[in-house]
C-alpha cells in the first residue's frame, strides 16, 4: 500500500507541476492563468486532455505540438518531473501533515519563481503575494507551531538581504528580498539563517561553474532564486542536523 501512496504523491506533484508550467508561461506575459484554456503558443490550437497529461503527453508527442508540429519546450516535462520528485522527498521526510503540505505549496512557488527568474530575470510580485496568502493560511492551520518564530523569520530573511543589497549597491534584486522574506515566514528564523548562508555559498559556486563553462559571462545576470530554492530544500531536509553539528563544533 505504501508504494501506491508514493506513486500517488508523485502523480499529484506532476499535476501541480503542470499547473506551475502555466504560471511560468503566463504570469511574466501578464496573461490570465485561467483563461483562455491551454493552447499551443504557435498555432493557437486548443489542447485536449490527452495533450495535457503530465510527462506522458510530451513523450507520446515526441516533444511536438500535435496540430502544427512546433517544438514544445523541454521545460514542461522537466518542471513536472521536478515537482513530482520534490513532493516525494517532502512526503518521505515529513509524512502527510500540514507541515508537509505547506512545504509542497512553497516548493511549487519556488519552482515557478526559479524558472521565471532564469527565463525573464524577474520575480513577479503576484506569485510572492499568493505565497504570502498561502503562508498566512498555513500559519493559522499550524497555530500550534506558534507565530513569533515565523514573523522573525520573515523580518530576518528579507532584512538581511535588504542589508546586503544596500551595502553592495543593489546587487541583490528586490524580488530576492521578498522571496527570502516569504521563505522565512514558512520555516522560522533558525532555518532562515541557514538558507541565507547556504544560498550565498551555492550561488557563488554556481556562478563560478556557469562562468567557467562559458554559459554566463562575468557581467551577466545570474538568477539567484534557483540557488535560494536549492538552499531551502537542503535546509528543511537536513537543517536542524546541520545546525546541531555546527553548535557542537563551535563548543568544541
Ligand atoms: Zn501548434
Amino acid at each position: 500500500m505504501e508504494i501506491l501512496l508514493y506513486i500517488l504523491i508523485f502523480l499529484f506533484g506532476t499535476i501541480i507541476g503542470s499547473f506551475v508550467n502555466v504560471v511560468i508561461h503566463r504570469i511574466p506575459r501578464k496573461e490570465s492563468i485561467v483563461y483562455p484554456p491551454s493552447h499551443c503558443p504557435k498555432c493557437g490550437h486548443e489542447l485536449k486532455t490527452i495533450d495535457l497529461i503530465p510527462i506522458l503527453s510530451y513523450i507520446l508527442l515526441k516533444g511536438r505540438c500535435r496540430y502544427c508540429g512546433e517544438k514544445i519546450s523541454v521545460r514542461y516535462p522537466i518542471v513536472e518531473v521536478l515537482a513530482g520528485i520534490v513532493f516525494l522527498i517532502i512526503y518521505y521526510k515529513f509524512g502527510l501533515d500540514f507541515k508537509a503540505f505547506s512545504y509542497m505549496f512553497l516548493s511549487s512557488i519556488l519552482i515557478a519563481v526559479s524558472f521565471i527568474d532564469i527565463e525573464h530575470k524577474i520575480i513577479p510580485n503576484k506569485i510572492i503575494l499568493v505565497g504570502f496568502i498561502g503562508g498566512i493560511f498555513f500559519r493559522i492551520l499550524m497555530s500550534n507551531y506558534g507565530f513569533m518564530d515565523y514573523i522573525i523569520g520573515l523580518i530576518l530573511g528579507g532584512g538581511i538581504l535588504l542589508l546586503i543589497s544596500l551595502i553592495s549597491g543593489g546587487e541583490m534584486g528586490g524580488g530576492d528580498i521578498k522571496l527570502m522574506a516569504l521563505i522565512g515566514f514558512f520555516i522560522g528564523w533558525k532555518l532562515t539563517i541557514l538558507v541565507l548562508f547556504l544560498s550565498v555559498i551555492i550561488g557563488a559556486l554556481g556562478g563560478i561553474i556557469l562562468v567557467a563553462l562559458k554559459i554566463k559571462g562575468r557581467k551577466d545576470y545570474i538568477p539567484f532564486a534557483p540557488y535560494i530554492s536549492i538552499a531551502w530544500l537542503i535546509s528543511i531536509l537536513y537543517g536542524y542536523e546541520m545546525l546541531n553539528y555546527y553548535i557542537k563544533f563551535i563548543r568544541g
